[in-house]
């Protein structure tokens, strides 16, 4: 195999922060649980990203993370997988509330992850609720008191079913803020805001964007702690 600085050479990738761990550059040596390379293999994949190669060493030390790395690079396995050894890590019970919390910003992107927690978390038994606009509470409200390990969410719904006091998010601790860029161009910081003052402050934040703002890094100043930044390839600002 490469050496890791070849690797990231090879991948265009850019890393910043203390002690950055080395690449996972093939699931075969990979070190993570069984049940994850199972689907990993259903799934016919070869290999991990570049961005998931970087990431889910630094996300399985629990660092925040800042990723920067284009569409349909990989980005929401990078950091679902490490999501599912969160969850197996704090063995935490669902039905006192959710431990990981995904914020995206559209119900058909919200969909699309709730459809990948559901295809790679199946032998590991994660359970997961999706909650978005434009459909009724009714179903979002059952999946959430049947008890989901990951809550994946669009802001303003979230908030809504926060103000109704019919979700606690005081077991989160991995907070995952996805199309960072987009969530913000879409006007949700108000409400990113507020969902994650009812987080606790004790948690691990990844933020996952394409492009890397002013207004991004802003946010990331404020909700992330000494992160590693990683970047894939030219970034757009
Ligand atoms: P992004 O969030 O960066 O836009 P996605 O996470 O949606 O990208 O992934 C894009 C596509 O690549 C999805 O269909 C996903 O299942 C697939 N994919 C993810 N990881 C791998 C991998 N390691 N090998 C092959 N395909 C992958
Ligand atoms: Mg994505």
């Amino acid at each position: 195999g490469l050496s890791p600085e070849a690797y990231r050479r090879r991948h265009e990738i850019t890393v910043t922060g203390d002690d950055v761990p080395p690449p996972l550059t093939s699931f075969g040596s990979s070190g993570l649980p069984s049940e994850i390379l199972r689907e990993v293999q259903n799934a016919g994949f070869s290999a991990p990203t570049p961005i998931q190669a970087q990431s889910w060493p630094i996300a399985l030390q629990s660092r925040d993370i800042v990723a920067i790395a284009k569409t349909g690079s990989g980005k929401t396995l990078g950091y679902l997988i490490p999501a599912f050894i969160h969850l197996k890590r704090t063995g935490n019970d669902p039905r006192m509330g959710p431990t990981a919390l995904v914020l995206s910003p559209t119900r058909e992107l919200a969909t699309q992850i709730q459809d990948e927690a559901v295809k790679f978390g199946k032998s590991s038994k994660i359970t997961c609720a999706c909650l978005y606009g434009g459909a009724p509470k009714g179903p979002q409200l059952r999946d959430i008191d049947r008890g989901a390990d990951i809550v994946v969410a669009t802001p303003g719904r979230l908030n809504d079913i926060l103000e109704m006091r019919r979700i606690t998010l005081n077991q989160i601790s991995y907070l995952v803020l996805d199309e960072a860029d987009r969530m913000l161009d879409m006007g949700f910081e108000p409400q990113i805001r507020k969902i994650v003052n009812e987080v606790p402050a004790r948690r691990q934040t990844l933020m996952y964007t394409a492009t890397w703002p002013k207004e991004v890094r802003k946010i990331a100043a404020d909700l992330l702690v000494n992160p590693v930044q990683v970047n894939i390839g030219n970034v757009d600002e």
